[in-house]
C-alpha cells in the first residue's frame, strides 16, 4: 500500500489529522492504523476536558500562559506555550464544527469549569466524558471522508527509513488478524501513538498505552526530550488489584471537593497554600509523603461537600462508578492514591510537529513540543494535540508535492515461521518491569535507585531481545520491548537531570 500520509494512532491527534488533512487536501490519500479499534484510545477516557480561554472578561490569554508556566515550573518553551494558549479558541470552534458537543451554560455561552493549577474556569467539557465525545465526533466525521482508510488491528512496528537513516518512507505494520507483516509506504508519516503509562504497572492509562511509537522512534535514531516528566494523577479510585484504576477527575478538586487522611485532617495545605487546586505534581507529592507518614495504602477525597444536584449532572460517569462499589458520595469519602498519567516529554518535534527525521513527524502524547515543562497542566493535553494536528496539516501541504517515494528503502526482518512467546514469559518481564519502575523510578526516587533501574532494565531488554530470536513476531512481544525500551530511555533520562523540577523528585539533589 501507498499513501500520501500515514497517520499512526487514533486518538484525537491522529483523528484531527486525518480529518483536517483530508478536508483541506481532498484528492490525497491518507490511511489512519490502529492497533485494535478505533475507540480504544488514552483519548476515549479522559474526563476533565480542555483548556481554553473563552471568558475575556473574567479570564485571559496572559492568565493561562501563566497557569501552564508556572505548572511546568519554568522548564516550558514560552514561545510555544504562548502559541498554544492564542489558537485554543480557533481549533475548539474547528472540533465544535465537526460535531463535538460540549456543556453549555446559556444557549450560547459555554460551561467552563475549574481544575488544578487554574487560576480561572476554563475547562470546556462534555460531562465527566469529554474525551469519548470527541472521539465520537471525530471518527464521525472521518468515517464520511472518502480519503481516509481506517486500517484497524494493524500494529505498527517499524519505521521505514531510506539507507541513510535520515528520511521516513512509512512503516512495517503486523495485521493482527490474519497474522500478515505488511510494508506501508507513505509521503509522510505521523506517529500519533499516544502515552506509555504501562510501563508502570499502577497507571491510570488503558492497555494500549505501551509506548510503541516512542520506542519506534528511538530505533530509528529520533531525538527524545524531557523523559524523565513522568506526571501522576493525585485522584484515581484506590482498587487493589485493578488493572486500569479509575480516574476522579481533577475537576472534582477545582468543583470543591476536599482531600483528607485518615484522621480526616486536610494535609494538603500544610505543602501549599493552594491546597487541592495546587498543580498535579505537587499533590501527588504529598499524598506519596502523607501515606509514607502514616503507613496508609491510601488517602480520601471528600466530596460531601458539594452540591449533589451539580455532581449529578456534572460528573454522572463518576458518580455511577462510585455508587457502584458501594460509595455514596453525599456521606462517604472516596479512597484515592496517586498514579502514572502522563508523560510530558516524548519524541522531540519543533513548531510545525516534524521530528529530527524527514518526513516523520510526531502529535500528542508520544510528541515533546516544550508545552507541559517539568509538569503538564491539567487539560492542556487534548489542547496541545488539536492545535499541532493544525501545524502539521498545514506543514505537510506546503512540502506534499516535493515528497516522493524512495526506491531504496531498508526493510526490517522479521520471523513468523516459529512459534509464538508463551503468554507466561511476556508476564513475567511485564511483571519484572512494573516491579523496577516502581520500587526505582516512582515518584520520590534517589540517584542509587536509577542507577539499580539501569542495570535491571539492561539485563530485562537482552532477555525480551533474545526472545525475538526464538519465538515469532507478535504484537505482545513488541509491545514488551517497547515498553522497555521507553523504561530505559525515562532512566537514562532521569539520571541526567541536575535539579528538581515539577514531576521529577529526586531526594539526592
Ligand atoms: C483517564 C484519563 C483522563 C484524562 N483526562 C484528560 C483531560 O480531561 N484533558 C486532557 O487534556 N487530557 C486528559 N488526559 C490525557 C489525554 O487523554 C491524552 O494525553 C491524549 O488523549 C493523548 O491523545 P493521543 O491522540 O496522543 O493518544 P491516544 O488517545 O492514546 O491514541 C493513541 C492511538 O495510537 C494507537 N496505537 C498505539 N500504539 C500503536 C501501534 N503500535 N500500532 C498502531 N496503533 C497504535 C492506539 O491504539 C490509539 O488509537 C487523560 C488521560 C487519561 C488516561
Amino acid at each position: 500500500m501507498k499513501t500520501d500520509l500515514l497517520i499512526l494512532g487514533t486518538g484525537i491527534a491522529g483523528l484531527s489529522i486525518a480529518v483536517k488533512a483530508a478536508e483541506k487536501y481532498p484528492k490525497r490519500n491518507i490511511a489512519i492504523v490502529t492497533k485494535l479499534i478505533p475507540e480504544e484510545s488514552n483519548t476515549q477516557y479522559a474526563q476533565g476536558g480542555i483548556a481554553v480561554v473563552l471568558d475575556k472578561l473574567e479570564d485571559s490569554f496572559q492568565n493561562h500562559i501563566k497557569d501552564t508556566l508556572i505548572s511546568g515550573d519554568g522548564h516550558c518553551r514560552k514561545k510555544v506555550v504562548n502559541h498554544v494558549v492564542r489558537n485554543a479558541p480557533k481549533r475548539l470552534k474547528e472540533l465544535i464544527r465537526w460535531g463535538a458537543q460540549f456543556d453549555k451554560k446559556t444557549d450560547t455561552l459555554l460551561a467552563l469549569e475549574r481544575e488544578g493549577g487554574h487560576s480561572h474556569n476554563r475547562i470546556v467539557h462534555h460531562k465527566d466524558i469529554t474525551g469519548s465525545e470527541v472521539i465520537r465526533a471525530l471518527l464521525h466525521t472521518a468515517r464520511e471522508l472518502p480519503n481516509i482508510t481506517f486500517l484497524d488491528h494493524h500494529f505498527a512496528l517499524d519505521l521505514l527509513l531510506d539507507s541513510s537513516r535520515k528520511k521516513c518512507f512509512g512503516i512495517m505494520a503486523l495485521h493482527q488478524l490474519s497474522g500478515t507483516i505488511i510494508p506501508l509506504k507513505a509521503k509522510n508519516t505521523v506517529i500519533a501513538t499516544g502515552g506509555v503509562g504501562h510501563i508502570f504497572g499502577h497507571t491510570s492509562n488503558p492497555s494500549i498505552a505501551t509506548g510503541d511509537g516512542i520506542a519506534m522512534a528511538l530505533r530509528a535514531g529520533a531525538r527524545t526530550r524531557d523523559m524523565a516528566f513522568v506526571q501522576y494523577h493525585p485522584t484515581v479510585l484506590y482498587q487493589p488489584g485493578v488493572s486500569m484504576p479509575f480516574l476522579i477527575s481533577e475537576a472534582v478538586r477545582g468543583a470543591g471537593a476536599h482531600i483528607r487522611n485518615a484522621a480526616g485532617e486536610r494535609f494538603v495545605l500544610q505543602y501549599d497554600p493552594r491546597g487541592e487546586l495546587a498543580t498535579r505534581d505537587i499533590v501527588s507529592r504529598c499524598i506519596y509523603e502523607e501515606m509514607k507518614r502514616t503507613g496508609k495504602s491510601h488517602v480520601f477525597l471528600d466530596a460531601t461537600l458539594l452540591s449533589y444536584s451539580h455532581f449529578q449532572n456534572t460528573f454522572p460517569t463518576i458518580l455511577k462508578k462510585c455508587e457502584s462499589i458501594g460509595i455514596d458520595i453525599r456521606k462517604d469519602w472516596i479512597p484515592i492514591v496517586p498514579a502514572q498519567h502522563y508523560l510530558c516529554g516524548g519524541i522531540s518535534v519543533d513548531k510545525n510537529g516534524q521530528t529530527s527525521i524527514q518526513q516523520l513527524y510526531a502529535c500528542g502524547e508520544s510528541s515533546y513540543t516544550g508545552l507541559h515543562g517539568a509538569n503538564r497542566l491539567a487539560s492542556n493535553s487534548l489542547l496541545e494535540a488539536l492545535v499541532y494536528a493544525h501545524e502539521i496539516v498545514l506543514h505537510i501541504g506546503k512540502h506534499l508535492r516535493k515528497n516522493i517515494f524512495s526506491k531504496k528503502i531498508s526493510t526490517p526482518i522479521y520471523d513468523l515461521t516459529k512459534p509464538e512467546t508463551p503468554k507466561e514469559i511476556l508476564t513475567i518481564l511485564t511483571q519484572t518491569l512494573h516491579n523496577v519502575m516502581q520500587h526505582y523510578r516512582g515518584i520520590v526516587l534517589t540517584s542509587e535507585e536509577l542507577r539499580t533501574a539501569t542495570e535491571l532494565l539492561e539485563k530485562l531488554y537482552q532477555e525480551a531481545k533474545a526472545l525475538t530470536y526464538q519465538y515469532r513476531t507478535t504484537a505482545s512481544l513488541y509491545e514488551v520491548i517497547n515498553m522497555i525500551t521507553v523504561a530505559q530511555e525515562i532512566v537514562v533520562q532521569s539520571l541526567d537531570q541536575n535539579k528538581n523540577r515539577g514531576c521529577y523528585y529526586n531526594k539526592d539533589l
